[in-house]
């Protein structure tokens, strides 16, 4: 299934996208798409009996209620050599404010005093069921599905301002997630899909899930071993290369420019850059 959440910002609905493509209303079975009502979506299959959604309404994060916002920093080998890390041993682990979060197409507001707001295209994984200490097996099972996230960040913020990254990666708008969440058993693999970002139509990047270091199932296993991980946590799994940090020079967005990311099989963003407000 390809679940999502429309309407406008704070009172999304849940809907599904039906074998045609076109948008149905979800909430005569569940009041949102959370961690909490994942579990009831797992055996629906009477998606041709909902009503339709007329127009194009604003979609929403694909997923409400995000309890925990996890990123993981270098996992593909060549963005660590683009960025001059060396690769990992252990995952990077990070977190992301969820009040970054905002929908796939909404607008990117530059926050007031940014000068150095980068791009990141990444896999998200959405956990479906609580986790803890899981081997990679229990782990897999743990994952409801996946969607397109970006992962924005102010680079001054998160690496001349001494401390952790989170400060870099936690504005309002750095965590459009969506336009779907598609469940896992409709991601056959979810480490051989291609992803890329374009900024004005010109891409930047364009590789592939597969050149990932570390890989979905073992990203939420080794977590478990730290933390325990509910419905609804969300892990954006890292990046490939060519943000605008990785440019010789460097180039980071500007108002006025145009965001179009996309994976394979799990939809597309667009996000215009506005001036701060
Ligand atoms: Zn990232």
């Amino acid at each position: 299934m390809k679940l999502l959440r429309w309407g406008e910002r704070g009172r999304e609905k849940p809907g599904v996208l039906d074998a045609a493509g076109g948008l149905r209303d979800l909430s005569a079975v569940v009041p949102d798409i959370t961690g909490s009502t994942l579990a009831e979506l797992r055996e629906f299959d009477a998606i041709e009996r909902l009503p339709r959604v007329p127009g194009e309404p604003r979609i929403g994060a694909c997923v409400g209620g995000i309890g925990k916002f996890i990123c993981i920093g270098l996992n593909y080998a060549d963005h660590a050599a683009e960025t001059g890390q060396p690769i990992p041993t252990e995952p990077v682990v990070f977190f992301k404010a969820t009040s970054a979060v905002t929908g796939p197409n909404d607008d990117l507001v530059l926050p007031p005093g940014s000068q150095k707001v980068d791009w990141e295209v990444e896999l998200g994984v959405v956990i479906g069921r609580h986790v803890v200490g899981a081997d990679e097996h229990t782990a897999r099972a743990a994952i409801a599905g996946y969607c397109v996230i970006n992962d924005l960040s102010e680079r001054a913020w998160q690496l001349e301002r001494g401390g952790q990254w989170v400060k870099g990666k936690s504005a309002d708008g750095f965590g459009p997630i969506g336009p779907w969440l598609v469940t896992a058993d409709n991601v056959p693999d979810p480490a051989a899909l291609r992803l890329w970002l374009e900024i004005d139509g010109r891409r930047f990047q364009d590789s592939s899930t597969a050149q990932m270091v570390f890989k979905p199932a073992y990203l939420v296993s080794y977590l478990s071993q730290f933390m325990s991980l509910q419905p609804g946590d969300v892990i954006s799994t890292g990046t490939p290369p060519g943000v605008g940090l990785g440019q010789k020079p460097p180039v980071y967005l500007r108002a006025g420019q145009q965001i179009r990311l996309g994976i394979e099989g799990l939809g597309e963003q667009t996000q215009r850059v506005v001036a701060s407000r």
